[in-house]
């Protein structure tokens, strides 16, 4: 088997089978972010807790990458602290620029790196991202309590 078809694979089973997908109870952070270019949207919550993503869920229609990448990115943040997660954004944002990333914290994100050769889908792939981060903004200016 190619490792493309391998990567296919992946993509399409967090997109038919969805992880972590639905929605929280009050009190989760909620993001809703758009990619306009494509029409992907996505509703991301977040229950943080002592600086812990406690659970995480996410609601959206898009393509199979903007879907995919929403999965795959809760799966991989789930239960880590806010500061990891965000650690694993960034190194994801370097996959997306083609640049070497760490297979360790990415997974399998890194099935998502063929991404990074077609620009106009980039978007598609950071926009769970972009969500986690603003969402992750909120946790740090909640206030303690
Ligand atoms: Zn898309």
């Amino acid at each position: 088997m190619q490792l493309d078809d391998l990567y296919r694979q992946v993509i399409m089973d967090h997109y038919s089978h969805p992880r972590n997908k639905g929605s929280l109870s009050d009190g989760a952070l909620t993001v809703e972010l758009k990619n306009p270019t494509c029409g992907d949207e996505i509703t991301l919550q977040l229950l943080v807790d002592e600086g812990m993503v406690r659970d995480i869920r996410f609601e959206g229609t898009g393509c199979s990458i903007s879907m995919a990448s929403a999965s795959m990115m809760s799966e991989a943040v789930k239960g880590l602290p806010v500061a990891d997660a965000l650690q694993i954004s960034q190194e994801f944002r370097k996959l997306m620029k083609g640049e070497e990333t760490d297979p360790d914290l990415l997974g399998d994100l890194e099935s998502l790196g063929g991404v990074s050769k077609f620009p106009a889908r980039i978007k598609c792939a950071t926009l769970a991202w972009n969500a986690l981060e603003r969402t992750a903004d909120q946790a740090v200016a909640q206030p303690k309590g």
